[in-house]
């Protein structure tokens, strides 16, 4: 990886995360105490994907050609025992610091339960998060924070495959508004140090790719009207916002910093920005 942009998630980043989070003054606020948490649990799972790399990255040109992601659920290399003792775990922190309603807990539980059922709804959550649909897209049954749980308990194997295959995505090949690795949506961007290029990063396996600052990432529209973006005072914080589809994204501009820019880090703490989006009307992805 270059240093004009930041390093795609590994076991080094995570740990200077969590050194980051330790250093702060206890006890950390709700959300970041539950990030904390979440990425330890993470961070003991040790993914083994090697018997499916070499057909996908034999297949990743050829379907980066076609504008498809290199990655498909039925491909992924998944230990599911160990899925499912992260998802349980991952099931109780969301119980104890989201509040979910009592419905949600069921669904949660409901899931847990079995091999069969995790996985049934790990595709499901997969599949409805994954563009471009073939057809018509799917929409899911799973409320926000079952889908939130899958995520968080399927992220090592993700970003274990976008380790190893995002390499194979040259940054001339590949402007599209989803993710080359995993298909997801972004969920956040960057501003790169030299030209200032944008950079989206992938809401499920942390992948950045390369696309053009004046077009929204999710509409693809190119209206110069309808596109603005806010900062903040120091202009290292940007929202990105789309008024044809009322989306926004949110951004770091790596200009205004010589630290080095966690990016998981910088989601958690700029929830406050979603919050302001959300009460000027705009939504997040998906
Ligand atoms: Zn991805
Ligand atoms: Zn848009």
């Amino acid at each position: 990886m270059t240093l004009n942009r930041p390093d795609i998630t590994t076991q080094e980043v995570v740990e200077k995360i969590l050194s980051r989070l330790a250093e702060a003054s206890e006890p950390l606020p709700g959300h970041l105490e539950l990030f904390r948490q979440v990425i330890s649990a993470q961070s003991k799972v040790k993914p083994n994907i090697s018997s499916s790399l070499p057909k996908l990255k034999e297949k990743a040109s050829q379907r980066l050609a076609q504008n498809k992601p290199m990655l498909t659920f039925h491909e992924m290399e998944v230990e599911w025992t160990e899925l499912q003792a992260l998802f349980s775990q991952i099931s109780e922190l969301a119980k104890e610091y989201l509040k979910p309603t009592p419905g949600e807990i069921e669904e949660l539980d409901s899931i847990a339960v079995g091999l069969d059922t995790l996985k049934e709804a790990t595709q499901d959550w997969f599949g409805s998060g994954t563009i471009p649909q073939k057809g018509k897209a799917k929409k899911t049954k799973l409320s926000a924070t079952t889908g939130s749980v899958i995520q968080a308990s399927l992220y090592p194997w993700l970003v274990a495959y976008a380790n190893e295959l995002l390499p194979l995505a040259e940054k001339d090949t590949w402007h599209q508004r989803y993710c080359p690795v995993c298909g997801g949506s972004p969920d956040f961007a960057y501003l790169e140090k030299e030209y200032g290029e944008r950079w989206l990063v992938c809401s499920r396996c942390d992948a950045h790719w390369y696309f053009y600052r004046l077009a929204c990432p999710y509409c693809d529209n190119q209206e110069h009207k309808s596109l603005a973006f806010f900062t903040d005072d120091k202009g290292f914080y940007r929202l990105y916002v789309c008024e044809k589809c009322r989306r926004y994204i949110k951004a770091v501009d790596l200009r205004k910093t010589d630290d080095e820019v966690l990016i998981p880090l910088e989601r958690v703490y700029t929830l406050d920005m979603d919050r302001q989006a959300t009460e000027q009307n705009y939504t997040a992805e998906g």
